[in-house]
């Protein structure tokens, strides 16, 4: 593994070892650099994860179940994962159909990111007749997804793509990301005031 200089993390400890661990999953991706964008669908194999095309499961669905899902309740849902693994091993996970290609490529990016950090699953909590399924305690889940987002828009190559002059919206088609996802990494790793900056700057000149 590439050893990550000083200047090459984020300022704050949370997020220095956040970036350690995404660095670790972009190094097994065979990613050779940070500017790289990191495809989850060609990783989720190695994270036994058997993404299912929504499509192989319609067959399955009643027109009621296909209504909820995919009109209704769909900002209800990102993805779906079977807890108890299929018979080769690998879990299978069905991402929400009606999500653009970036969102399903968060969600799986925190799946991913779960197995590879070797979270383990919490147990069902069942009340009042009602299945509370809670995949993982809160902490994990934050762990899961700010790894997941930091594999999948690298500090230093955000950095430089911000020297750049480029906007969110830019940096997150080239990462094939939603532009929120972008922005929270540039708060997160103390970017931000630097963008806004260099974005007003930008627009200063435009306008004189
Ligand atoms: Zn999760």
């Amino acid at each position: 593994m590439r050893k990550l200089l000083q200047n090459e993390l984020p300022p704050t400890q949370k997020a220095r070892t956040y970036e350690l661990k995404a660095q670790a999953i972009r190094d097994f991706a065979g990613l050779e650099s940070d500017d790289e964008p990191l495809n989850p669908f060609a990783l989720a194999n190695y994270a036994k994860l058997l993404v299912a095309s929504f499509d192989e499961i319609l067959p399955f669905l009643s027109e009621e179940t296909k209504r909820i899902l995919l009109e209704e309740a769909k900002n209800s849902w990102s993805g779906g994962v079977c807890l108890k693994p299929l018979p080769d091993g690998r879990k299978l996970i069905i991402l929400n159909p009606t999500h653009g290609e970036n969102r399903q490529n968060a969600t799986l990016m925190e799946e991913i990111c779960h197995v590879f950090l070797g979270h383990k699953p919490s147990k069902l909590i069942i009340s009042d007749k009602e299945m509370k399924a809670r995949e993982y305690n809160p902490k994990v889940e934050e762990e899961a997804y700010s790894v997941g987002a930091a594999a999948l828009v690298p500090y230093t190559a955000l950095r430089k793509m911000i020297h750049q002059g480029k906007t969110s919206k830019e940096i997150a088609q080239h990462f094939r990301v939603s532009r929120d996802l972008v922005e929270y990494r540039m708060k997160v790793t103390h970017l931000w005031d630097e963008y806004i900056k260099r974005n007003k700057d930008k627009q200063d000149t435009q306008n004189t």
